[in-house]
């Protein structure tokens, strides 16, 4: 189409300048020239001045065309040339620059979709990174990463906690310098040169953490990362995972502790219980009153049991966290009456004073009800066993409004603890040796009434006494229940 309008443009061109140089040339003939020899130069420049026209003409075309090649090149966003319009002669350069352009502009559009994808892709790729470091810093586990130098690469806040390093200095640092506990050092370092790529090993480790002396216990899950190379073995790092499992420890010890405290203590009531069965089976109680008097500690024994396992289950219920609490505003006053009340018959028996110091003012704190009831008469019922006849005990209560609490007192005037025992009455099983004859009894009382003040209640709970002159037990409850366990 352009090549056969150039050719259209040459030859009407050619002709336009054919007719004007014929037409210059008749009328040069028509004019009255005074002589021949004026004729051929009258000629010659007739004609020149139509070619100069028509190459005035196509110079001022190309100018104008390469002005609007330039300008159509300089525009801003992707260039482009109306090839169409471009003049004759330019013409085949202009298309070869336009289809130039053309492939261009692809190229281009090409490279800006590819590089909004890579944009895109290192957005969300930077994203998972700050996903997966806010996930790393969150964990409660120590974690470190080494590299195939034995270099820390990357390390979580626990870590930087437990081992006491500052997480912004120590990029790039060997291993020995960051873990200052020798054992674990060594360890990442063997398990890194063992090359167990995708193996994972456990092992124990005892250790102080930075703040402080007293060792703790660790799990330690050290995996080995694959490295760059194509060989299965070729470790590129490790990394190592510490989780602390002291108190996993203590408490896994602990519950072992009262599984065997709590069978042997149980063993004492069921060998008293079938003891006194076999000698009734027997017939070694020939008269009734013999028969009465076992029937009497079988059933003794039996409360015991009962009771024992009452204060064992309920002690684990609150250990466990699984003991239901409700909180009631609890007037402390008529408990304590209560309380004195249910126990005055086993009071009078002993010719024990059972005593009541309750000033004019209101004694209420939230708190559960029942709970409380329990806590005071296990604390008067210890009064009245260890105290010896004709004694006194004594039930007062106050506000602590210093402390925002209710502040519950049982003194009695009896036995007395002897200091080395003062801070042992309150665990589990624990009983004064040379008190076990005086009241048969659990040993887990205390323990009941510290779970319930301070696990459940968050109170607090305390006893001052002095051997041959009496005891005094304690306990707060905050106004306000505030949900313990
Ligand atoms: P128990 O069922 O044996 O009374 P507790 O847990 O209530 O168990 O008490 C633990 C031990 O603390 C008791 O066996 C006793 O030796 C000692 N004890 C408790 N209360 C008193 C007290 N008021 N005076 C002297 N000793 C006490």
């Amino acid at each position: 189409m352009c090549t056969t309008r150039s050719i259209f443009a040459i030859v009407g061109g050619a002709a336009a300048l054919a007719c004007a140089c014929a037409a210059s040339g008749w009328c040069v003939n028509r004019l009255a020239l005074p002589d021949d020899s004026w004729r051929w130069p009258a000629v010659a420049a007739s004609h020149l001045v139509p070619i100069a026209g028509a190459f005035a003409v196509f110079v001022g075309m190309r100018r104008r065309t390469i002005q609007r090649m330039t300008a159509a090149l300089s525009v801003d966003g992707p260039p482009s040339l109306d090839v169409a319009s471009a003049p004759v002669l330019l013409a085949p350069l202009a298309r070869v620059i336009s289809e130039r352009l053309n492939a261009a502009t692809q190229k281009q559009d090409q490279l800006s979709v590819r590089l909004r994808e890579a944009e895109i892709r290192l957005s969300i790729a930077e994203a998972e990174r700050r996903h997966g470091e806010a996930i790393l810093h969150s964990l409660r586990d120590a974690v470190l990463v080494t590299d195939q130098f034995n270099e820390l690469t990357l390390a979580n806040a626990s870590a930087a906690r437990l081992l006491g390093f500052d997480p912004g200095d120590a990029a790039h640092k060997p291993i020995d310098h960051i873990v200052k506990d020798e054992g674990l050092s060594r360890l990442i370092k063997e398990v890194r040169q063992s090359g167990m790529v995708s193996k994972q090993r456990h092992v124990e480790h005892a250790m102080p953490p930075a703040s402080s002396t007293t060792p703790a216990s660790f799990d330690v899950t050290i995996a080995c990362l694959p490295g760059a190379g194509a060989q299965p073995k070729d470790v590129g790092g490790v990394v190592t995972i510490l989780r602390d499992i002291t108190r996993e420890k203590e408490i896994s010890q602990m519950k072992s502790d009262f599984v065997s405290q709590a069978s042997h203590e149980l063993r004492t009531p069921i060998a008293s219980i079938n003891a006194y069965v076999e000698m009734l089976l027997d017939a070694e109680a020939q008269d009734e009153a013999t028969r009465q008097e076992f029937y009497g500690i079988i059933k003794s024994e039996a409360e015991r049991l009962s009771r024992m396992i009452d204060n064992m289950l309920n002690i684990s219920r609150i250990e466990a966290g699984i003991i239901s609490v409700e909180a009631v505003e609890v007037d402390f006053a008529k408990v304590i009456r209560e309380v004195i009340e249910t126990m005055q018959p086993q009071a009078k028996e002993k010719k024990i004073m059972l005593l009541e110091k309750i000033g004019p003012l209101i004694y209420t704190a939230q708190a559960d009800r029942d709970m409380m009831h329990q806590v005071i008469l296990n604390l008067v019922s210890n009064g009245i066993k260890y105290t010896p006849e004709n004694g006194r005990v004594t039930v007062s209560v106050e506000n602590d409004d210093a402390s925002r609490s209710i502040l519950v007192a049982v003194q009695d005037t009896g036995f007395g603890i002897p200091p080395e025992a003062l801070d042992k009455v309150f665990g589990k099983f624990f009983r004064i040796e040379s008190y076990k004859r005086m009241a048969k009894g659990t040993g887990l009382g205390l323990n009941l009434v510290k779970h319930i003040i301070e696990t459940v209640h968050r109170g607090q709970v305390g006893v001052s006494s002095q051997v041959g002159m009496g005891s005094r037990f304690w306990f707060t409850v905050p106004f306000e229940f505030q949900s313990g366990g």
